[in-house]
């Protein structure tokens, strides 16, 4: 009798928790795209975003474009024929999408422009990122830190670097950065030997590790062929600070007569945090993606459901048609000296990865 009651439980139960689950995967589809598989950090993005949308109850189409903007363009076309509630857009050059995105716009599908904003559409719900103004700030004051300004006063010999120009991002990272670096260039204390700045010349098509390489061959070869040395180079990303330290080893840096010149990045990845450990890259930036994905699932599935999302900056970031309420994050500046803090104790990377 007690066996049977005991069995009677277990059946209520198993067939509770198998509704429950009937009624969590039920939901509805959200289109996740992504901009490529190189970049370490927007495989962790897809699968912490996909993970916490599956965990609400929606099932996830996730998409990898691998930078080719056509792609991306024919995944949100595909995405949005199977009736999605909600799209979460990491966008490679987003200005190609807007007829797309008015299309799900008139069927009520909720869009989030995941990291990079979505410019030339009205028709972009949210924008969730981090301080990529700030991003640049931490950058450039790395940089003079590991210069050992102001205690040491220069003139360093310092080369610049920008992100991809079709990236919205790339441009505030600059800025950020320049608002601390340009007053020092004006005054003599740091010398871009090469003259190269703005984006316009300084920026890093699809922020492709190869070019920022083949950028930085040049300007060696160029203006740093008389025994001159470079101190320091502002990086924007771990891709590419890496494609910049191989052309510097090649001209025979990295050991006790020439040592490193100080080189930024962005990210944590772990190849630049084992570069960090070991001397070689000074710095990234740590931007958690894990609470990233956790903050823009929360607020589509917030805005899907019919709530009112809070806390959100309305000044910062127009898109050329409209300001997009912003959910805005917070960045670190990573080094040797916390790098185990931030990056290893709190679980975003495992200490194997980056030995
Ligand atoms: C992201 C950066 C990333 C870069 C290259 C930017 O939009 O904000 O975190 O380093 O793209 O993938």
């Amino acid at each position: 009798m007690k066996a049977l009651k005991l069995l009677a439980t277990a059946l209520t139960l198993g067939a509770i928790a198998l509704s429950g689950q009937a009624i969590a995967q039920d939901k509805g589809l959200i289109g996740v795209l992504m901009p490529n598989h190189v970049s370490l950090r927007w495989i962790s993005d897809g699968d912490q975003v996909k993970a916490q949308l599956e965990e609400k109850g929606y099932t996830v189409d996730l998409q990898y474009a691998e930078d080719d903007i056509a792609a991306q363009l024919s995944q949100l076309e595909n995405i949005l024929t199977k009736e999605p509630k909600g799209l979460i857009i990491a966008s490679i050059d987003g200005t190609t999408m807007s007829a797309a995105l008015q299309q799900a716009a008139d069927a009520g599908v909720k869009v989030i422009a995941y990291d990079r904003l979505i410019r030339d559409s009205a028709n972009v719900d949210y924008y969730t990122t981090f301080d990529n103004f700030g991003v640049g700030v931490l950058q450039a004051n790395s940089l003079l830190q590991g210069l050992g300004y102001p205690e040491k006063q220069g003139p360093f010999n310092i080369e610049l670097f920008g992100g991809s120009p079709d990236d919205n991002n790339a441009f505030f990272f600059y800025d950020g950065a320049l608002s601390v670096l340009q007053p020092l260039i004006d005054s003599g204390v740091l010398v871009v030997k090469s003259g190269q700045a703005g984006m316009d010349t300084v920026g890093t098509l699809r922020w492709d590790p190869a070019v920022a390489q083949a950028r930085m061959d040049n300007l060696l070869s160029a203006n740093y062929s008389d025994g001159s040395r470079v101190d320091g180079v502002l990086s924007p990303y771990d891709g590419l600070s890496r494609g910049i330290l191989s052309s510097l080893r090649g001209v025979g840096y990295g050991t006790a007569e020439q040592p490193w010149p100080i080189v930024t990045g962005q990210d944590a990845e772990a190849p630049s945090v084992k570069g960090i450990i070991a001397g070689e890259q000074y710095s990234t930036v740590f931007k958690d993606t894990r609470e990233l994905a956790k903050a823009t699932v929360d607020l589509l599935v917030t805005a899907i459901e019919g709530g009112t999302p809070e806390g959100l900056d309305t000044t910062t970031y127009n898109n050329g048609v409209k300001v997009v309420p912003s959910l805005l994050l917070i960045p670190y500046a990573v080094d040797k000296s916390n790098y185990q803090e931030l990056v290893i104790d709190s679980g975003y990377l495992k200490a194997e990865e980056v030995q």
